[in-house]
């Protein structure tokens, strides 16, 4: 069968247990994906399901979510077994269960994969977990030694079959499948059904229902289709410069997958000076037909939404679609932008891909019958060239249009009680006019825009990085992202502090701190404890919460900071150093130019 039922059906539909609801709702999932919405029937009932999904469809909630209606919590023996090509896979797998499952009290998932310590994997392992998530070769081992006993497996997953094959693992594959109960149930989830494929879910399971996503062609002629290759964290920087620099655009929708995700990028798109607002599933009708009407008239001009929300809206002014989450299917990409293109004009339909995701840009490529091309984002010089043209052309339509009369008088007094040149004390206007987006911006503050480089550095080039990069690697030193920047209002003294305090750390194992706009980057020693990185995640600073994690895509600026010839070293001022050291040790902390 394939996901073709348009109807979106609720999770509390699929017959999935409260805890299970109540954290669905929590992370922001509003409607089952069409892969959900499929497979989650069959796998509660027990029957088998061979799933051909990729990346990006849901699969892991898909097999994730009706696995857990299947265990007994009460005993800690291995239930259900998810088998992956990767170690990151398997954390991934393992971290979405553990989401899932936040309300089932002992719970317990277990990832198992090589390069992790025995010793780590056999303490987890004594301790018990109803979930164990691993690669074939490191679940053999503990097979072959006994630590991992499957007498209890109700469910096994075989998750990516393909990458398996060709990875070489499928012998493996076999053997573990073989090693388990008859009586389990089987998933298998693959990207592409290559003969070999088949015939493993042939010899393993039992009548499997298999289930296909829906790829609906459709020709686009009036949109044009870009994408961008995300890496690392660079979605919003890349957003905010799209908004800026596209000349055509007026009105936008960006796409994002849950309810959460609309508030805090439409938050996030506020704070930098956009007229934006979400529209989500939780919101009355009577708020969303507000919203849409908002958008109409030009009173904001960008929509956060879900897919959900956004079903229907025809504005014509919508002149971008931006793919910010990327979309279940073609088909959903598809319905996404007809919200562009309307009444005869052209749009523009963008969409963010992560390079795990590459399958489903050809697939929708596929489905348009349309070739899409890598979007070109400008350089930061013709960014600051656009600035500066947009800011003369903003003085003087304030010529033409306003009446000046009183603010002569106060320009004059100021120039003859200071015996000043007007254009002296213009620059100095202009200066302030242009503090929240800077006009220079090579030498702008922190990083209102990030440079090509910042945004596209590919991880081979990291060996052309900034020497101090590499030193601060080699000194044990790696740089982390924290979730709070400037827009939060933070001080790289803040964020030594709360480190220093809950993470246990001495300030000499701080190094540079780089405020950006909405996060920051800190230099820590690269051994950190999962412990330590676990409680720095949760700590929050100017009320956010840092989610720490190591960071190697975005480049520490090269320049150290803030000491520009002739710039202030007042302690405090811009370029000074912080005024004391931390107590407890020397912190070298540069302070970012504010
Ligand atoms: P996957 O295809 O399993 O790798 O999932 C891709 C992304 O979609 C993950 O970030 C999930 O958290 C998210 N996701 C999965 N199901 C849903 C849903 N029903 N609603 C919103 N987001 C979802």
């Amino acid at each position: 069968m394939t996901t073709s039922d348009p109807t979106p059906t609720t999770f509390a539909a699929l017959g999935l247990s409260a805890p299970v609801l109540t954290a669905l709702s929590e992370i922001g999932y509003e409607t089952p994906s069409p892969i959900q919405a499929a497979c989650i029937p069959h796998l509660m009932t027990g029957g088998d399901v061979l799933g051909e999904a990729q990346t990006g469809t849901g699969k892991t909630a898909a097999f994730a979510l009706p696995a857990l209606e299947r265990i007994d919590v009460t005993r800690r023996t291995p239930q259900i077994l998810v088998l992956t090509p990767t170690r990151e896979l398997a954390i991934q797998v393992a971290e979405a269960f553990q989401t899932y499952a936040r309300y089932l009290r002992d719970f317990h998932v277990v990832p198992l994969y090589g390069g992790q310590s025995m010793v780590v994997q056999l303490r987890q392992l004594t301790r018990g977990a109803q979930v164990i998530v691993g690669t074939p070769g490191r679940l053999m081992d503990h097979l072959k030694r006994g630590s991992l006993k499957l007498d209890d497996l109700k469910v096994m997953v075989l998750d990516e079959a393909d990458e398996m094959l060709r990875m070489g693992f499928i012998e493996d594959v076999e053997w573990i499948l073989s090693h388990t109960p008859s009586t389990r149930q089987t998933a298998l989830f693959s990207a592409t059904m290559p003969s070999v494929i088949r015939s493993v879910a042939q010899r393993h399971q039992r009548n499997p229902v298999e289930i296909k996503i829906k790829s609906a062609t459709s020709t686009v002629s009036t949109t044009r289709q870009s994408y961008w290759m995300v890496r690392g964290h660079d979605k919003l920087d890349v957003l905010t410069r799209i908004l800026e620099a596209e000349d055509e655009l007026d009105a936008a929708i960006i796409f994002v997958r849950t309810k959460v995700a609309t508030d805090e990028l439409a938050n996030k798109l506020e704070a930098r000076g956009h007229a934006a607002a979400a529209l989500n599933g939780d919101m009355t009708q009577g708020l969303r037909e507000r919203v849409i009407n908002q958008l109409k008239s030009g009173q904001i001009d960008i929509v956060v939404a879900t897919d959900v929300a956004a079903r229907g809206i025809d504005v014509p002014r919508v002149t971008h679609v931006i793919n910010y989450d990327v979309p279940y299917d073609t088909e959903a990409y598809v319905h996404r932008i007809g919200r562009t293109g309307r009444a005869g004009r052209t749009g523009h339909a963008i969409l963010f891909i992560t390079a795990r995701e590459q399958r489903m840009l050809r697939a929708i490529e596929h489905a348009t019958r349309q070739k899409i091309a890598l979007l070109t984002l400008p350089t930061r010089s013709e960014m600051a060239d656009r600035r500066v043209s947009k800011f003369k052309q903003e003085v003087l339509d304030i010529l033409e249009q306003e009446e000046l009369h009183f603010f002569m008088e106060v320009v004059g007094q100021l120039r003859d009680e200071n015996e000043l040149k007007a254009h002296s004390i213009a620059a100095a206007l202009a200066f302030m006019a242009q503090r929240d987006k800077p006009l220079q911006l090579d030498n702008a503050k922190g990083s209102d825009l990030p440079t090509t480089s910042e945004v596209r550095a590919p991880r081979e080039n990291r060996d052309e990085a900034p020497n101090r990069r590499r030193d601060a690697a080699d000194g044990k030193l790696r740089p982390y992202r924290i979730e709070v920047g400037r827009q939060h209002g933070v001080t790289p003294k803040e964020i030594v502090g709360a480190i220093a305090n809950e993470g246990g750390l001495s300030g000499g194992q701080i190094g540079q701190i780089h405020l950006f706009d909405d996060f920051s980057l800190v230099e820590l020693p690269s051994d950190l404890s999962n412990e330590t990185l676990a409680t720095l995640k949760r700590t929050r600073v100017c009320q956010q919460a840092l989610q720490i994690q190591a960071d190697d895509s975005t480049p520490m600026p090269a320049k150290r900071f803030g000491t520009k010839p002739g710039a202030s070293k007042r302690p405090g001022a811009p370029g000074a150093p912080a005024k004391k050291p931390f107590k407890g040790g020397k912190p070298f902390i540069k302070r970012p130019k504010v």
